[in-house]
């Protein structure tokens, strides 16, 4: 066969391209926010660690991670639609793709853009949300194999939260975040979500907790319900033993769980160290209510559903 000219400059394209692209793989994926229906410390080691025993589930409102690989070169770049996020290495995404470069021994450069749509520094894990989705893709791109178990290991390098949101549906998690047992489905319910125009700094609240001071939720209780499926118990045991020293330094906590209860929440708590509250409901048409009556006096407002289909 005779080429072109024209064939043969369409092929050093190609290949000049190539040289300067590498092999690229692209993947969009969601990261979705948690919450914690149960949050109880029940013990407190030396230099203020805490043991952790928390009822945790995802929800529906997510941020969007694009996760773009390169042979091209080997740096980690993240960047976001917030200008207040940090988008060097103390982002957790950044730290996600650098442990896991490490671990599968991958020398790629990963560039990472956020939409970030979780609320930042509110209890709804989103740093932690976002560090798993880049640990569980890469780990799909490369057909590294980790499993889940080593995944959340390679997570709790990163934050306490990282290794349930890998998992991502209800569980029970204790230890240090590292212990995950899979929980039912929860019984079918939506959930508000609100969070005040205060942002708390996890690190901050928990040296301020004095652990003897706790008032401890019934977390036995709480799961009981939910294995069971029993909607009534699972929201009459919901608890965080960190909502009572969050809302000493912002009352905004108790006057939002006030109003959704009056509006007609079936219950309503802070989730992780706050300051977001939310309210459960088992009818759509009541959630609604209480998302119109809150959305009046508070900006950031969702209505969402469970996702992860549990044990
Ligand atoms: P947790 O309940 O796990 O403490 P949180 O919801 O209270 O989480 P995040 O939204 O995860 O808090 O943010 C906590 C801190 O992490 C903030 O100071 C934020 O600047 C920083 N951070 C680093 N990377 C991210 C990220 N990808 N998304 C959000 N925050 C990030």
């Amino acid at each position: 066969m005779k080429l072109t000219f024209e064939d043969l400059s369409s092929i050093i394209l190609v290949i000049k391209s190539s040289e300067v692209e590498g092999m690229v793989m692209k993947r969009i994926v969601r990261a979705p926010a948690k919450i914690n229906l149960g949050l109880d410390t029940p013990h407190a080691y030396a230099r203020g660690v805490l043991e952790w025993k928390m009822v945790m589930i995802s929800v529906d409102l997510a941020d969007d991670l694009q996760i773009e690989t390169t042979s091209a070169n080997s740096h980690i770049q993240v960047f976001s639609d917030k200008g207040f996020l940090p988008e060097g290495n103390r982002n957790l995404a950044y730290q996600a793709a650098r442990v896991f470069k490490h671990a599968a021994q991958i020398d790629d450069g990963i560039t990472i853009h956020i939409q970030k749509r979780i609320p930042v520094s509110a209890g709804l894990g989103g740093g932690s949300s976002d560090a798993a989705a880049v640990l569980r893709t890469l780990n799909d791109m490369y057909q590294t194999n980790f499993s889940d178990r080593q995944l959340e290991e390679l997570g709790l390098k990163i934050d306490s939260d990282v290794p349930y949101c890998v998992y991502g549906k209800p569980a029970l998690v204790t230890g240090k975040g590292d212990q995950i047992t899979p929980l039912q489905p929860l019984p079918a319910c939506w959930l508000v979500i609100a969070k005040p125009g205060v942002s708390i700094s996890t690190l901050k609240l928990l040296r301020s907790v004095k652990h003897d001071e706790l008032s401890h939720p019934n977390i036995d209780a709480l799961i009981a319900a939910i294995q069971t499926g029993n909607y009534e118990q699972m929201v009459a045991n919901m608890g965080n033993a960190l909502e009572a020293v969050a809302a000493k330094n912002h009352p905004e906590v108790n006057i939002l769980k006030e109003r959704m209860l009056k509006a007609g929440a079936d219950g309503a708590q802070m989730s992780g160290s706050g300051p977001t509250v939310f309210g459960i409901c088992r009818q759509l048409s009541r959630a609604k209510r209480v998302y119109n009556s809150i959305s009046g006096f508070c900006r950031e407002v969702y209505l969402v559903a469970p996702v992860g289909e549990g044990a």
